[in-house]
């Protein structure tokens, strides 16, 4: 494979120390293109897209943040939130402009455990970028699935053409 500049920059910014304190690629090697097909792929075998993800993921984000740092119960219990606050805001990698504010949701469920802020939304929306292997802050796209599958109604399989938004959200 040719050497990419763009790749190159890309993975000075995602380094540890720069724009987030752990970087965002932890210990995986893979180009980002890669990482990137290799999630949104495992997304898609699941029936679902990285915009319902991001979705999902931006709810859970405002309601934990209204919750003021209280832990909150969602999705009919099966969740518990807690948002902790943090300064500021972390510029998204690709240099698209985005600036996610640094406040972390601590999502526990009884076979769930995981992390993400306002930039994992944008970053699976805008970029289909869940993080590399071993970032502290990657989210697995099986636990987004898991989680997907616990918050909203389950999806037709094998729906024909593109798949509309409406029904993905639980009453
Ligand atoms: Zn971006």
């Amino acid at each position: 494979m040719k050497p990419d500049p763009a790749e190159k920059e890309l993975r000075e910014r995602m380094r540890p120390g720069i724009l987030a304190k752990d970087g965002f690629l932890g210990t995986d090697s893979r180009t980002i293109a890669d990482i990137i097909e290799a999630d949104v792929a495992e997304i898609e075998a699941a029936g679902l897209d990285t915009a319902r993800i991001a979705e999902l993921l931006e709810d859970l984000l405002l309601a934990a943040e209204e919750a003021l740092e209280t832990p909150r119960r969602l999705c009919g219990g099966a969740v518990t939130v807690r948002f902790i606050e943090g300064m500021g805001r972390i510029p998204c990698p690709f240099a698209c402009g985005f600036r996610g504010r640094k406040g972390v949701v601590e999502l526990t469920s009884p076979t769930l455990n995981l992390q993400f802020t306002a930039l994992h939304a944008h970053l699976i929306r805008g970029h289909g970028f869940f993080q590399g292997r071993g970032a502290a802050f990657r989210l697995e796209p099986a636990d987004a699935v898991a989680l997907y599958r616990i918050c909203r109604k389950p999806q037709q399989p094998d729906a024909p053409g593109t798949p509309s938004r409406d029904g993905a959200t639980s009453p």
